[in-house]
């Protein structure tokens, strides 16, 4: 008997997934309201020079956002530098994670991990049921801290992918380094709406931008004063990134990464630059899926958005189905 519990639990958790019906609906309001943060004991640094380094300079700390399938164990990448012209990496120090989704009455203290040569830290978080996560990382040495978030989803989710710079931004930053505007770049006309659109239709959000690592919190700062759900960010990892084809190789890359071990199902992808295009392509998006603003539009077989989203907001965003969901 207890056998056929069984057969039957798993013939009813097939069944949806057969249909395509697995999805969780994502939560805009996930992390509105926070459980209070204990932050971990203050110890001194290990090292002198840190210490100085923390006396001196202002941290330019970050947690690169994660997204995973379920089953499989995601790696929470912590950044640690200070100074936003030095960008002085934080090396062999303290970092304590915590983890908080909804429904824990708590943040979840993960452990400690010792800062690398890079100033980074490696943390796997095994396992854990679809959702959305918030990361925090703290320095024991003077408790400052990054934020980021994990997301955990089914094989197929529906996704939409966006760039920022010069695609949801008019200023294309990305394309000349200059990124020290980018907290408060005004958008594309109806480039929000777009974003909130598919948002309220259940699509998970990529946003995979050029900008540097240490453009994060900036970034973040940006999707907030846009009310816009900051998550899922990808920032380049390394500081460079002026040369055109390591933008494109970083975002191809990455897109393998989404389609092949995420198994996102990205049904629509934005961009503005040559790099978008081609990284797509490369990628294995449908040029017929990709919407381009500015110059490059309608390059390589894209579709031309116009001069800004409100034609394409009206024409495409709007009738687009919802992701069909449950809680
Ligand atoms: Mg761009």
């Amino acid at each position: 008997m207890k056998m056929l519990y069984k057969k039957i639990a798993l013939i009813l958790a097939v069944i949806p997934a057969l249909n395509g019906y697995a999805a969780t609906c994502p939560d805009a309001g996930a992390f509105n309201v926070l459980p209070q943060f204990n932050a971990p004991q203050k110890k001194s640094f290990k090292y002198f020079g840190n210490q100085l380094l923390s006396s001196f300079y202002k941290p330019f700390h970050m947690v690169q956002d994660a997204i995973v399938l379920e089953g499989k164990t995601a790696t929470l990448v912590g950044k640690f530098d200070y100074d936003i012209i030095l960008h002085k990496d934080l090396e062999g120090e303290k970092v304590h994670t915590y983890l908080y989704s909804q429904g824990m009455t708590q943040w979840e203290y993960i452990g400690a991990t010792i800062t690398n040569r890079d100033g980074r830290v490696y943390v796997p978080i095994a396992d854990r049921p679809v959702g959305e996560y918030m990361v925090k990382m703290v320095v024991e040495g003077d408790l400052s801290s990054a934020t980021g978030y994990l997301n955990v989803v089914e094989p197929n989710r529906k996704t939409i992918l966006f760039d920022i710079d010069g695609t949801l931004t008019l200023n294309d930053f990305e394309g000349v380094g200059d990124y020290f505007g980018s907290k408060v770049a005004a958008a594309h006309a109806y480039a929000t709406e777009v974003v909130k659109a598919y948002t309220a239709k259940n699509y998970q959000i990529i946003y995979l931008t050029g900008r540097p690592y240490w453009v994060t919190e900036d970034t973040r700062q940006w999707f907030k004063t846009k009310n816009i759900i900051p998550r899922h960010l990808h920032t380049n990892p390394s500081s460079g990134g002026l040369l055109s084809l390591d933008t494109e190789n970083y975002k191809t890359d990455y897109i393998h990464y989404l389609i092949n071990d995420a198994r996102l199902d990205i049904v629509r992808a934005y961009g503005n630059a040559a790099t978008d295009i081609n990284a797509y392509a490369r990628a294995g998006l449908p040029a017929q899926d990709t919407y381009i603003i500015g110059s490059q539009a309608g390059n390589g077989g894209t579709q031309d958005i116009g001069g800004d989203y409100s034609y394409h907001f009206a024409t495409v965003v709007e009738g687009t189905p919802a992701v069909d969901c449950h809680n």
